[in-house]
């Protein structure tokens, strides 16, 4: 006898979880915790999902992102919307690919990448080194066309990005070097509210748009570590660090004068040799709240 579709969904729902979203409930996962392109063992290349109840909205794409979206039992058909905050490599190597790879795994529903310019350039060229590929599998797989699917909001303006599903996104400019314009995002769910600082110097105006936020995922460098860098070009890295990001106190002092409720250090950089209480005994120079130094796969 044929086991009935009931049957088989029963199954499925006995199993483990693995490839299944956890169902009617938000989440905030790190999907990667290192800052910059370099492949390490220990952390992943800058991402983070925010799943709201089974519709996976994420912010940067370094790579690797769909592979870590598969670890955290996120399903690659439910990518709904991609937030970029600037486009250095570590947070836009991944874009097309994980589009693609999303539809080769079965997506069928549109995605919206919003950014700063030139994000639309961007997309159009990672998706036009994939083309072979997506017309492959139009032809052998009956999958249907991916050129509909896709979206870009580049906008180079900071203020409301977009209302959806009773959850409203807004972004400040942060000041990235000469990354500009540079964006962190603030979320507001109808369960909390999300920051995201995207990558920055101290930055005044992502204090205001953290201000009272129940999550700020801040971005660190670890001061001491920093002249210790090796490298021939150690120098030119550890000023452009300073100049570009934000120092573990720092993040700190913007949570306190934001008064959110939580931070989440993220984007670490160096991405290891500092251990958990080192990052947090920066941090308590001035921040007394809860910290917490991500890792990932953390569910924040
Ligand atoms: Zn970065
Ligand atoms: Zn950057």
């Amino acid at each position: 006898m044929q086991p009935s579709r009931r049957t088989v969904l029963a199954a499925f729902a006995a199993m483990p979880l693995i490839g299944a979203a956890p169902a009617g409930r938000n989440r905030v996962v790190l999907l990667g915790t290192k800052g910059g392109p370099t492949p390490t063992p220990l952390r992943s290349e800058p991402a983070t999902l925010i799943d709201l109840d089974g519709r996976a909205w994420v912010v940067d794409c370094g790579n690797g992102v769909a592979n870590q979206l598969a670890k955290a039992r996120m399903p690659l058909d439910r990518l709904a919307r991609i937030f970029v905050t600037h486009n250095h490599s570590d947070h836009v190597a991944d874009v097309g690919n994980l589009i693609e790879i999303a539809w080769s795994s079965g997506l069928k529903t549109p995605v919206t990448v919003h950014g700063p310019p030139p994000i639309r350039q961007i997309v159009r060229d990672q998706l036009a080194a994939l083309a072979y590929d997506v017309e492959a599998r139009i032809r052998e797989e009956g999958r249907v066309p991916l050129a509909p699917l896709v979206s870009v909001d580049e906008r180079a303006e900071p203020g409301l990005v977009v209302r959806d599903g009773g959850t409203m996104v807004t972004s400040a400019l942060v000041d990235h070097e000469t990354i500009k314009p540079a964006f962190a995002y603030r979320f507001d769910t109808p369960g909390r509210s999300i920051v995201l600082s995207g990558d920055t110097r101290y930055s005044d105006a992502l204090v205001r748009l953290a201000k009272g936020a129940d999550l700020l995922i801040h971005e660190a460098i670890y001061g001491p570590m920093i002249e210790r860098m090796a490298g021939e070009n150690a120098a030119t890295l550890a000023d452009h660090l300073r100049r570009s990001h934000t120092l573990a106190e720092q993040a700190g002092l913007v949570a306190a004068r934001a008064g959110v409720k939580k931070l989440v250090l993220s984007h670490l950089v160096p991405g290891a040799g500092v251990s958990d209480a080192m990052w947090i005994a920066a941090v308590r120079k001035n921040f007394a709240g809860p910290v917490v130094v991500g890792r990932d796969l953390m569910e924040v």
